[in-house]
């Protein structure tokens, strides 16, 4: 599971370590709908910066070294990467599917009732006309503060019974995603925090590891998929 520390290595900005402020504006007031009821230029203004920064940044080895995870346990419910990140720099480090817990920032979604949406608005072209299907304005399609999350990203994580969770660069604040983490530690099962901070999951990771996701995920990735793991694992099962 991966939050906004991954991206940062990435060079996406983190806005809670950068204050919560853009443009003096509070990152919570921004992505809300009163927010976006208030000043809709304001928020597609925010949302078209975020959108170019993800499209100049490029998956980092942390990222990479997922997608090889992914690939060395290929077998249906052996491995599921959930993100609370908007950004599509896990796919584009070749890792599929990624469950997005907050929703995509590439999406654009009618802001009325129709349903109409669009997951590839990354030109922001849609973000400029009202919604196609019922002349609504349309608006960003991420999960915003108030909001419920979507269904089948949560349904996905429900349905999975892991071992383990890694833990990385998150610092577990939103609900209902910051209760995934607990929940498995609850139930015993170990999850390793990766983060270059302290955060109030620490207390209770059954190991917390002080560092950046693009330094010290290859090597654990490269320790989860070695022979001599992998022959301890047969020995105990
Ligand atoms: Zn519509």
């Amino acid at each position: 599971m991966t939050g906004a520390g991954m991206s940062a290595d990435a060079g996406v900005p983190t806005f809670r370590c950068e204050g919560g402020f853009w443009k003096n504006h509070r990152f919570e007031d921004l992505a809300h709908p009163d927010g976006f009821k208030r000043d809709p230029d304001l928020v597609w203004d925010w949302y078209r910066e975020r959108r170019l920064c993800v499209a100049s940044s490029a998956p980092h080895p942390g990222q990479r070294t997922i997608a090889l995870l992914q690939r060395h346990y290929p077998e249906p419910g052996q491995v599921l990467i959930a993100t609370t990140n908007e950004d599509d720099l896990l796919e584009r480090a070749g890792v599929a599917p990624v469950i997005h817990l907050h929703g995509s920032l590439f999406d654009t979604i009618c802001s009325g009732t129709c349903g109409w949406r669009s997951s590839d608005d990354r030109d922001n072209s849609l973000s400029m006309m009202p919604c196609p299907r019922c002349g609504a304005a349309v608006r960003p399609g991420s999960v915003w503060y108030g909001e419920s999350l979507p269904r089948a990203p949560l349904q996905a994580i429900a349905h999975f019974n892991p071992d383990g969770c890694l833990l990385v660069g998150s610092s577990c604040l939103v609900q209902p995603a910051a209760a995934i983490p607990s929940d498995l530690v609850a139930a015993s099962a170990p999850v390793v925090e990766i983060n270059t901070e302290e955060t109030l999951f620490s207390p209770i990771a059954s190991c917390s590891i002080r560092g950046t996701a693009k330094d010290v995920l290859p090597g654990i990735v490269d320790l989860l998929t070695s022979r001599t793991v992998q022959d301890q694992k047969r020995r105990v099962t």
